[in-house]
């Protein structure tokens, strides 16, 4: 299998482009060929793990890594994806909670793929890759959780000091010592430009061999699409029928992995993208116009992007806003509505969602009548235990912790603080 970039670069194999995670020309990487399958090529697989080995072994021909497969699709599903129904009269509706890994949203499949990956093609104990990477929140916590204790690989994680979360602070600086923790004296757009700065710099960068393993990554995108494979699968046997998905998105990546599946032969009906007030991707799709601006803050921080950059993936699999409108739906849900959703969730469903979970059920809930009566898999991107401070006064009850969370949360945390400037965050290199 060969990777090019949306820009033309390449093609390179999926060694290269793990290793790279964005093309020398600055576009993304995709498979250069989509394999297809139907639904019978998965009747032995009798579980996510045995799907991913069908579904993902094709992306992995020509790659080293090859014989390792089994071992690191073991390493990547190392907890429970289930889908779980829904008290709805009229139709088959279920929730599939992608939140049941160690930092308890979906982002932890992705990373735990990559870092089983990569470890396997970078580590070296003497000199170990450095992954450097830049959160606003939930990213910096999966990649973590997933490199914490690799042996040649070292993790540098950089968030906004005072601007995420207690809990996810905490998830942010609890990891053993392969992970640096380093709280920036600068908003989350710092410690982003102190990443690429640091990559850019090449006496630094060679010194410290520094990789990233941002949501652009291909090994992000890949196990992601697995999920919905082993979700629609299930549905399809059970009930002979496609089931669709209403996706929280922001950046486009776990949305983008669907459209993948779907196109690989997969039995998905109807896919709509949920976003939140931030309007890009609902503007194309209605204007025709691609207009990516600043970002808006909601309650689904997670999805506060307005430059989707798997937008770039999208075009290039499936078409402009014309042939997108064909294919897909796309939803904006305020703040308000999201409030209203996590209330009625409660009520109605008997369970709390989280503010980006909520962008899906309010969707479900305003489809028009026909579309109503088809089955739908709405996706759960967090556990609300993650967002406690949001979704407990809406629903006046706590959120119990589920043992992963509760588990991290009662280790010791310590970060290191920094200034935004490519001299601290070396000296801190250096030190630690
Ligand atoms: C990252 C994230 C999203 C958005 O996913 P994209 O792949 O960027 O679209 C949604 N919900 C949660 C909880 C997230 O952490």
């Amino acid at each position: 299998m060969k990777y090019v970039s949306t820009r033309g670069a390449g093609p390179v194999n999926l060694d290269e482009a793990l290793r790279k995670g964005i093309a020398s020309d600055g576009g993304l990487f995709l498979p250069s060929r989509l394999p297809a399958f139907g639904p019978d090529d998965f009747n032995a697989a009798s579980d996510i793990r045995a799907v991913a080995s069908i579904l993902l072994r094709p992306f992995f021909e020509g790659s080293e890594l090859v014989s390792d497969i089994e071992q690191i699709l073991a390493e990547t599903y190392s907890f429970p994806i289930p889908a779980t129904p829904l008290p709805v009269a009229d139709s088959n509706v279920s929730m599939l909670e992608l939140y049941h890994g160690p930092t308890a949203a979906f982002k932890d499949v992705g990373a735990a793929f990559l870092a089983a990956c990569l470890s396997r093609l970078e580590g070296d104990v003497d000199a170990p890759l450095t992954i450097l990477v830049a959160t606003s929140g939930d990213t910096g916590g999966a990649v973590a959780a997933a490199f914490d204790h690799r042996p040649g690989m070292r993790v540098a994680v950089l968030f906004p000091d005072g601007r995420v979360s207690k809990r996810q602070e905490h998830q942010l600086c609890c990891w053993s010592e392969n992970v640096l923790s380093l709280k920036v004296q600068g908003a989350f757009d710092d410690c982003q430009a102190l990443v690429k700065a640091a990559m850019a710099d090449s006496k630094l960068s060679s010194t410290y061999r520094f990789s990233s393993a941002n949501s652009i990554n291909i090994g992000r995108l890949l196990p992601q699409s697995t999920y919905y494979a082993d979700a629609s699968l299930r549905h399809f046997r059970r009930t002979g029928t496609k089931p669709g998905f209403i996706i929280p998105t922001g950046n486009l990546g776990n949305g983008f992995a669907c459209v993948m599946a779907r196109a690989m032969g997969l039995p998905i009906g109807p896919i709509v993208f949920a976003t939140n007030s931030n309007r890009t991707i609902a503007d194309y799709f209605e204007s025709n116009e691609w207009s990516p601006r600043e970002s808006l803050q909601t309650l689904a921080s997670a999805m506060d992007v307005g430059d989707p950059s798997n937008m770039e993936r999208l075009r290039e699999l499936s078409g402009d806003a014309n042939a997108l409108r064909k294919q897909l739906a796309v939803t904006s849900v305020s703040d308000e509505q999201i409030k209203a959703a996590i209330r009625q969730d409660f009520a109605q469903f008997g369970i709390a969602t989280c503010p980006h979970t909520a962008t899906a059920t309010h969707t479900w809930r305003h489809l028009d009548p026909d579309a109503r009566r088809q089955d739908w898999i709405l996706v759960a991107t967090a556990h609300p235990a993650k967002f406690e401070t949001i979704v407990e006064p809406l629903i006046e009850e706590s959120v119990p912790l589920p043992a992963g969370l509760a588990d991290l949360l009662s280790r010791p945390a310590s970060a290191i603080s920094i200034q935004p400037d490519i001299t601290s965050l070396a000296a801190a290199l250096t030190d630690n």
